[in-house]
Parts: structure tokens; sequence; C-alpha cells
């Protein structure tokens, strides 16, 4: 078997999972020039989702949703860390940040590094077996979880839930990501999952709890790195899994600058 053969089989079953998990949401960082970002008139854009990710230290800086607003962006995503928005958003500053994104039409939603805030690393003495084996047979609590500690799902898919009371996107997308780029479990049970059946085993989950509290929640899967290849026992929940990838972001980037110039 050649290296592009080698190759190919992964890429393909990764366009297959790709393709059954709902549409991706892009997000292109940053204000880009206006042009062919917002619709032509009768034309419509070419990204349906075009955003910009803040910290709450940005929000309060400038007067993002009205600069969103004149940029053609549709979407604000808050980062980095649960408990940080949702202590922001509970702040005045926070309050009128999304009446503002309200009364523009801007779109909110919260793109956040979760793990640590759903399984807090605290508990690794009280409660090991909720954590990631490492290499080396220690559990840990480094990154990520056990995904066959039914305690820990439950923590998990709990606090996501909590969160999800304090800080509901209006476009029903979830991203409360796994420790991208970094190791899933490795002990026995999980051993026999890849990393990116890890993620979905637990993602599938969490969006099953997700929504009892938001009937439309669908859930960010991240697709790089360690997960960048498609799970391959682990099925996602119809219709509710999105992809975010670095390379397809990559060929988005490369797409809208055609588009722009
Ligand atoms: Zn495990």
């Amino acid at each position: 078997m050649t290296n592009r053969e080698t190759r190919r089989g992964p890429a393909m079953a990764r366009r297959q999972f790709l393709g059954r998990a709902a549409a991706t949401s892009l997000v292109a960082v940053g204000t880009a020039p206006n042009r062919g970002l917002t619709a032509s008139p009768g034309k419509e854009p070419f990204f349906k989702t075009r955003g910009v990710v803040l910290v709450p230290s940005d929000i309060t800086t400038w007067n993002w949703p009205e600069q969103a607003k004149r940029a053609g962006l549709s979407t604000i995503g808050t980062h980095v860390v649960p408990h940080q928005v949702a202590e922001f958003v509970e702040t005045d500053e926070g309050q009128a940040f999304l009446e503002r994104c309200q009364a523009l039409g801007i779109e909110v939603e919260h793109e956040l590094h979760a793990m640590r805030d759903l399984l807090p690393s605290d508990l690794l003495k009280k409660a090991p077996e909720m954590f990631r084996m490492n290499e080396e047979g220690e559990r840990a609590a480094d990154a990520n979880l056990c995904v066959h500690s039914r305690a820990a799902i439950d923590l998990v898919c709990g606090n996501a839930q909590k969160y999800a009371r304090k800080l509901r996107p209006t476009t029903g997308r979830y991203f409360y990501w796994i420790d991208d780029g970094l190791p899933m479990c490795r002990c026995p049970k999980c051993r026999e999952l890849t990393d990116s059946d890890q993620a979905l085993l637990l993602e599938n989950q969490m969006l099953h709890a997700l929504r009892q509290v938001d009937s439309r929640a669908t859930l960010a899967h991240l697709a790089y790195l360690n997960t960048y290849h498609a799970p391959t026992k682990v099925k996602p929940q119809p219709g509710s899994a999105e992809a975010a990838s670095m390379e397809i972001c990559r060929r988005a980037r490369i797409a809208d600058q055609r588009s722009l110039w």
C-alpha cells in the first residue's frame, strides 16, 4: 500500500463523517473587509455564519455589537472557559452586551474550552477513576477524562446543563470542547477506542443532556490533530454533531479571500 493509498482511506471516512454531521459552523475570525461578506442585493452571502470570537476583556473595550453589524458579521462568539464567560454575562456590562446584540440582530454563542470546568481537576484525589489514564497507567488530571467512567460522564453532563442555563446561545449551537490537541484516556476500556471515538462518545451523551435544557441544542465536535480522523466505532447522534476543523477553516479562508478579491 502506498502512502497515498494509506492516507486516502481515513480521509474518505473522515469526509463521510463530516458530511453526516450537521452543517459546519465556520467562524471567520476578525473583521474582514465588508466586500463579499454581506449579501449583495438578491444574492446570498457565501458564509451563513460570519463571526468574531471575543474574550470578555475584548468585549468591554469596544462597541463590538455595532462594529460587528457594520462589518456584516452575523455572530459574536464568546471565549475562553465557561465559568469566566458565565461570570461576565451576569455583570451589568455583560447584560448590556447581550441586549445590544439582540437589538442589532447579532447572534451570540459561546465557544468554550470546557473540560476543566465540567470536570474539576481537584476531584482527582477523591475520584481518580473519573480522570484519564496516561501512558504510564496513572490517572491524571492533565486533560480530558475517562469516558468509561459513569460518574465522570454524569458530572460533565450535569455541569454542561448548569452552564447551558446560564449561557444559552441564540443559535442553539453549543461548543463545550474537549481539551483539544491533548490525549484522551488510555485505560483498558478506553484504549479500545480512538481519541475521535472517545470524544464523540462523550459528546453524544453531553448532547442528550443539553437537549433536556435546550431542545434546539447541537454540539460541536472538534476534528483536528488527535481527533482528525473520523470515529470508527461510535456514531454521531443524527443531526447532532457539528464539526470544527482547522483543515476546513484553512480552506474556508482561502475560499473567502477568493470571493473578496
Ligand atoms: Zn478510560
